[in-house]
């Protein structure tokens, strides 16, 4: 899970490095979430599934007459609860996605510490590092490793970087014992 644009479909698709199947998507305009099957030579296979983004207000556009902008918000809050209430119940690994560039964001860290409560074994993986110096990126993973309290895996959709690394992270997080 993470932000809305923070790279979770590039960084799944980057993964698989192919068509995934995509074994069920909600209908209509909004988005729940994307469960995919993923199946690897000798791996043991596993779920996969892309929880809606946050960060971003989610209120239907016309929002003049019965539904205030606020009630748009509360309905999507309320399927996003659901949605994930079911998922976690079965205490499943979770990967929190964060954008590189913007270490520390409240929501990112509201996101975290309800990961770390929901799910199993969890883990944090920064998005879109190509798009930050040698520098920048240092400082950067200090940053979330001192604002989230863990080490967070640094990886591109763009360039490759971290996609084995992550698969390993994967396999740790999925294998039980
Ligand atoms: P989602 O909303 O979390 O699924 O985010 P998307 O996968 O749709 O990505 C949002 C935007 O970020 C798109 O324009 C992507 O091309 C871009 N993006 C995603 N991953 C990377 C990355 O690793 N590097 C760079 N430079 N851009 C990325």
């Amino acid at each position: 899970m993470g932000r809305s644009n923070v790279g979770k479909s590039s960084l799944i698709n980057a993964l698989v490095r192919q068509r995934v199947a995509r074994t069920s998507a909600a209908p209509g305009k909004t988005r729940l979430a994307n469960v995919y099957r993923v199946t690897r030579g000798g791996g043991v296979p596993f779920y996969l599934l892309d929880l809606p983004g946050y960060g971003y207000a989610r209120a239907p556009k016309q929002t003049r007459g019965a539904s205030s902008p606020a009630d748009g918000r509360r309905s999507s809050q309320g399927e996003f609860e659901a949605i994930v209430r079911v998922v976690f119940e079965r205490a499943p690994a979770g990967l929190l996605l964060v954008d590189a560039r913007h270490p520390g964001l409240a929501s990112d860290r509201a996101a975290w510490a309800w990961i770390r409560a929901a799910a199993g074994r969890v883990a944090v993986v920064a998005t879109k590092i190509d798009k930050l110096g040698r520098d920048e990126r240092t400082r950067a993973l200090k940053a979330f490793a001192s604002v989230l309290d863990t080490s967070v895996l640094p990886v591109s959709a763009v360039t490759g970087e971290g996609l084995d690394e992550l698969w390993t992270l994967i396999d740790r997080l999925t294998t039980s014992g």
